[in-house]
């Protein structure tokens, strides 16, 4: 089929204002979060209801031709960079909440729901879906789930996969496929809702998830530990951790990252503390007193200056907001923010501080640390600019660095951003030849035409 034709069949399906192929609707969805050159797709694609999703796969997979889906686009991966001359279907038209069921605690929601929009709909029939990306505000369920994000509460309420109950996806033949249940327990068949979890819209296009709900939490207490070092503060998540205490929150956030979340919002952060914990307890009241105390007690065991306890909501909220304001004061310094991932077993963060230390002095580089130090997932954060083509290259090394130890260190390529474009050609260094092989031929046989969202993850 010619482009104009093209351009008329999808304006059938969705409606001619929901096809969008002026250059500079183009450029707008040819680029995401990462640090990746864009990719200018042929056309961008708005559906608005399941049935125009489910067309619009299809024409794409009769006509051969490349498919990305996208909710927002924050991924950090180069998940929703576009195949050239491609189709970009947007999901901001799916933004339905379809169900919320308070007696058994799971809700219905369209891909393009937005995540804080979505929790803040569940608390107010007071119940908790606790995933909380940084990017929450903007971020989608369908995106969420297709690079299964984490977030600050990941440490003690586990991650989006541990949420999701089911997917209703569309295959590249324009099928609707049924996955899990409403119910807890669900063993009907394989668990293709678990295959769909961090497939980064290679295998299926989201229709409808089914999350888990839970109880809202009845207590809790924050608090800011400040450290004289970098390992005292890395030895006391290790300490912490093997205490058998789970803080629903353990975030770490080294001494370049506190002054500059300083400058960037005057929060009254010590300035001149080599790393801060922020640390937030939850659960029973009693327990909460318990283990904040006890949490208090292994911070000073492990040589913290001080540790200063949040009086209220407002004082509470403000060390959330400085733990968020992280990546975006970061960003502001320099042209160019590579933001890592590698993610290292928990016991083996002093040993990931040490290396972060090594890589920065070895490629003269300024990197900013901070992350979820309690799941073991730092973000060090390379500031640079990526004209400087001697700088960049340096930063090339040090990142493959940063993989090449994190591996070495039992850990992991991705914690939580997925590898899309970005990390696809480390894939063979953490996995192997054979299982690549493996999630070629599933790929081939469930999307034979590669029109899924081509080049990500397996190449
Ligand atoms: C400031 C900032 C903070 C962040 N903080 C965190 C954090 O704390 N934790 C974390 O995990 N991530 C974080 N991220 C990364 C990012 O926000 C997450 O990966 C998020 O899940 C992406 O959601 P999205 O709606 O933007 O998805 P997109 O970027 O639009 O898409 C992501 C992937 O999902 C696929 N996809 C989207 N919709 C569908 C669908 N309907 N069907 C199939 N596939 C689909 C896309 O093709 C793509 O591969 C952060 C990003 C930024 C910019």
């Amino acid at each position: 089929m010619s482009n104009n034709a093209l351009i008329k069949e999808f304006e059938s399906i969705v409606g001619a204002d929901n096809v969008m192929t002026s250059e500079t609707d183009r450029h707008t969805y040819s680029y995401d979060a990462a640090v990746l050159d864009s990719v200018m797709p042929a056309m961008v694609v708005r559906p608005t209801t399941s049935e125009q999703l489910g067309k619009a796969v299809k024409v794409c997979n009769d006509n051969g031709l490349p498919l990305t889906v996208r909710g927002a686009g924050t991924n950090l991966s180069g998940g929703t960079i576009p195949h050239p001359g491609g189709v970009v279907v947007l999901t901001n038209g799916l933004n339905r909440i379809l169900e919320i069921n308070e007696e058994d605690m799971y809700a219905v929601v369209e891909p393009g729901v937005v995540t804080a929009r979505f929790a803040a709909e569940v608390a107010k029939r007071g119940l908790f879906y606790p995933p909380d990306p940084g990017s929450q505000t903007v971020s989608t369920i369908g995106g969420n789930v297709a690079e299964n994000a984490g977030g600050l509460r990941g440490l003690k309420y586990g991650v989006t996969k541990d949420y999701v109950m089911g997917v209703d996806f569309w295959d590249v033949e324009g099928e609707l496929i049924h996955s899990g249940s409403r119910t807890v327990k669900c063993v009907t068949g394989y668990n293709l809702a678990g295959l769909m979890v961090a497939s980064e819209g290679t295998l299926g296009v989201f229709d409808k998830v089914i999350l888990k709900l839970i109880p809202p939490v009845k207590a809790a207490k924050s608090m800011m530990a400040i450290f004289p070092s970098v390992k005292a503060a890395s030895e006391t998540v290790a300490a912490i951790i093997s205490s058998k205490i789970v803080p629903a929150t353990l975030e770490l956030m080294d001494n370049f990252t506190i002054r500059t979340v300083e400058n960037f919002r005057k929060a009254g952060l010590p300035t001149e503390a080599a790393a801060l914990l922020l640390i937030e307890v939850d659960g029973h009241p009693a327990e909460v007193e318990e283990d904040a105390a006890r949490v208090e007690e292994i911070c000073r065991q492990n040589k913290a200056d001080e540790v200063k306890v949040a009086n209220d909501a407002a004082e509470r909220d403000a060390v959330w907001q400085a733990r968020r304001d992280a990546l975006p004061a970061l960003a502001k310094l320099k042209p160019t923010c590579v933001l890592e991932d590698a993610t290292v077993p928990r016991s083996k963060i002093p040993a990931m501080i040490e290396v972060l230390e090594e890589v920065s002095n070895k490629y003269n580089l300024t990197i900013g640390t901070f992350g979820h130090a309690g799941d073991g997932n730092l973000h060090p954060t390379i500031l640079t600019d990526k004209r400087d083509e001697k700088e960049w290259e340096r930063v090339e090394e040090a990142v493959d660095m940063i993989f090449e130890r994190a591996l070495a260190l039992g850990g992991t390529l991705s914690g939580e951003h997925g590898i899309g474009l970005a990390k696809s050609k480390f894939m063979i260094n953490e996995t192997s030849a054979g299982t690549l092989a493996y999630a070629r031929r599933m790929k081939s046989v469930l999307d034979p035409k590669g029109i899924l969202n081509p080049g990500k993850i397996i190449g």
